[in-house]
């Protein structure tokens, strides 16, 4: 079976204490790959190499830095159906699904980044006759990059490309429970021929690897995203050591749909929105807002539609839910199933553990489910659940609803559904939340600044603002007389 290797220096290692976990096949629920148990040891010596690549790296011309991200997306985008079909095996998630969005968005963060950093300038201020100011943008050094295993390597290319392309050197660690992809990204980047020491990716478990890149005084800047309980956590590490930060977590995202939306178009894209990647995307929509003169036409057509949904074989042509990541994530969102009944929830459709039969008959696939009949404010619509299971509820008017959107310590992402354009623009406004989308979900313009507000997380990746995050701002002010 295979063994992943920790990529340090340029070079695929083993773990130093040569200690593996199993890797599963959630679809399958069987081990079907091990991977480095590795410790504040190896991430040690990922950190050496960083700091000592880090002089030349961040001194490299951009144009040259630029290159090597350019060859690392085009060798992503050459290896599209071997990442994609290790990313559906890792994680569960339908092969389509990885091959269209995972990870075509990985290879275009390395290109965006790759080629942003060519556009990318300082600021100078004049001040008359008197002086100049300019502003000088040093990458900070070597930065950590911590990321979770729904969307495994796309979210980790979305850190990684930013801060090599500012010119930071990176240790970076993946989900233990999906470390494939950014296994082949190390032979990619060794293909690629990126200096040794530039990226270290050291995989092992959060309480090891994670918290000794987080707690090491040589890391000065940290990007991470995840759970809101661990962002907290890597938060209270970091604050005293002055770390930069930026963090990504948790989200309960309410859907708002009015009366007056396009029904069809709404109709599918929340389809999508609520069981897309089975409801393990950070952006899905949990909680749905439906006006009551629309209430039972949609509440009739979402479920039935939904009954419909095809579960199984992530390989499968016709698939559109795979198995959930593990068998741990599956029971705790059965568990939210039983709170939501418990709370006087209706399961209309859903809510059980799916026997799909053959090879797969050991994997983790949940049946989409829809609850109505929960009040805003209980445990079941405040808590993020992260599976294929949302609330659906009726509101009569804009406060009402607005009131229900902002009720949670979240602040991801939100959708609206209106054709009324000056009442898209005020609900906009007024849903506390970091992306707000009008009639789409899920649309990205990688030079929008993305992120959440309240718990879902602080700092903004994406655009220019993320070189900037890697980089250290010094305003050098020169008297003109
Ligand atoms: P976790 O917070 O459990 O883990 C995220 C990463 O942090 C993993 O690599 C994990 O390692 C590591 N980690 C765990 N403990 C520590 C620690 N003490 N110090 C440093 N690192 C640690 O999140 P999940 O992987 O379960 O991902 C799901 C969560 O991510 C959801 O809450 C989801 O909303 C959020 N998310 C947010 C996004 C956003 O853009 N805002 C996007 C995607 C997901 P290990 O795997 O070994 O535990």
């Amino acid at each position: 079976m295979l063994k992943i290797q920790n990529y340090i220096n340029g070079e695929l290692v083993p773990p130093t204490g040569n200690q593996y976990l199993d890797n599963y096949d959630p679809a399958r629920g069987k081990v079907y790959s091990y991977i480095p148990d590795s410790d504040e040891k190896d991430v040690e010596t990922a950190v050496a190499a960083a700091k000592e690549a880090f002089p030349a790296w961040s001194v490299t011309p951009k144009d040259i830095r630029s290159k090597y991200l350019l060859k690392i997306a085009s060798l992503i985008e050459e290896n599209l159906e071997k990442l994609a079909k290790a990313e559906s095996i890792d994680n569960g998630k339908p092969l389509h699904l990885a091959k269209t969005v995972d990870i075509p968005r990985a290879a275009a963060n390395f290109h965006f980044y790759g080629t942003g950093i060519l556009h990318y300038s300082a600021h100078s201020h004049s001040m008359e006759d008197t002086a100049v100011n300019y502003t000088l943008r040093h990458p900070v050094g070597v930065a950590g990059c911590i990321s979770p295993w729904n969307l495994p390597l796309y979210l980790f290319s979305w850190k990684i490309a930013p801060a090599l392309a500012a010119g930071c050197t990176v240790v970076a660690k993946p989900s233990e429970v999906t470390p494939m992809t950014a296994f082949l990204l190390s032979e990619i980047c060794i293909q690629a021929g990126l200096p040794k020491g530039v990226l270290n990716i050291v995989h092992g478990l959060g309480h090891k690897v994670g918290s000794a890149i987080t707690s090491n005084k040589d890391i000065p800047v940290i990007s991470f995203t995840g759970g809101t309980k661990t962002g907290a956590e890597i938060a209270r590490v970091a604050a005293p050591m002055f770390k930069k930060l930026s963090l990504e977590l948790g989200g309960k995202n309410p859907n708002i749909i009015f009366a007056d939306c396009d029904y069809e178009k709404m109709l599918a894209t929340t389809m999508h929105s609520s069981f897309a990647n089975q409801g393990q995307i950070c952006l899905c929509g949990s909680r749905i807002f439906i006006e009551r003169p629309l209430y039972e036409k949609f509440k009739t057509d979402f479920v039935e539609r939904t009954k419909k949904l095809s579960i199984g074989d992530p390989f499968g042509e016709k698939t559109k839910i795979g198995a959930v990541v593990s068998k741990s994530h599956m029971e705790k969102i059965l568990s939210y199933v039983e709170l939501a009944k418990e709370e006087g929830g209706t399961v209309l459709c859903g809510g059980k553990k799916v026997d799909v039969g053959g090879e797969f008959s050991e994997g983790y696939y949940l049946e989409p489910t829809i609850i109505e009949g929960l009040a805003y404010n209980c445990r079941t619509n405040q808590e993020e659940i992260f599976g294929p299971v949302v609330t659906i509820m009726p509101f009569d008017t804009e406060e009402e609803v607005l009131m229900y959107a902002n009720s949670t310590i979240y602040g991801l992402a939100s959708t609206v559904w209106t054709e009324n354009l000056t009442r898209a623009h005020r609900v906009a406004a007024d849903i506390h939340s970091g992306i707000v989308w009008v009639n789409c979900w899920l649309l990205r313009d990688l030079r929008t600044p993305f992120g959440g507000v309240k718990s879902s997380g602080v700092g903004r990746e994406g655009g220019f603002e993320a070189i900037e995050f890697f980089t250290e701002p010094k305003n050098v002010c020169i008297k003109l007389k």
